[in-house]
């Protein structure tokens, strides 16, 4: 069943903010440090599947939609693999994840111009006095499950 019909709104799933921020910088260093933040995010989203499971009583889900900004420092393989293991025995084993990606924006607060960011470092390209605050592209949230009833 595609979500679009699914009678509970999607929107009620709420964003899962990162719950800290590792460096993003320094991949080797942080390697089993990122895996276990994927793992934290892989947790909220069964908690999260199974809330609406509770609401909905749907039987199984088939395929989690994932929105995952470009500067979550969430590495995509690192997040299947926790998903895979997190999902065991609930409804949402064997389910697939579909990313879509959100890239990352800021707004500079000293003249307010907007630019991109492909990194969570960046100066105003504007006025170059300011890092840019990322106001897009930082978070990861479920959008919709297909589920079997
Ligand atoms: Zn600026």
């Amino acid at each position: 069943m595609p979500c679009m019909n699914a009678p509970w709104p999607c929107a009620s799933l709420n964003p899962i903010q990162s719950p800290r921020k590792p460096a993003c910088s320094s991949p080797a260093k942080t390697q089993k440090l990122a895996a276990m933040h994927e793992l934290s995010l892989a947790e909220s989203m069964v908690q999260l599947i199974e809330q609406a499971q509770q609401r909905e009583g749907f039987r199984r889900v088939q395929v989690v939609h994932l929105e995952l900004g470009k500067l979550a420092c969430v590495e995509p393989r690192a997040l299947e693999f926790a998903f895979t293991s997190a999902s065991i025995g609930t409804c949402a084993e064997g389910a697939t994840l579909a990313l879509r990606y959100v890239p990352g924006e800021g707004i500079c607060p000293g003249c307010g111009t907007r630019a991109a960011m492909p990194t969570l470092y960046e100066y105003c390209p504007a006025c170059q006095a300011h890092p840019l605050t990322a106001v897009a592209g930082t978070q990861m949230q479920v959008r919709d499950l297909d589920v079997v009833d």
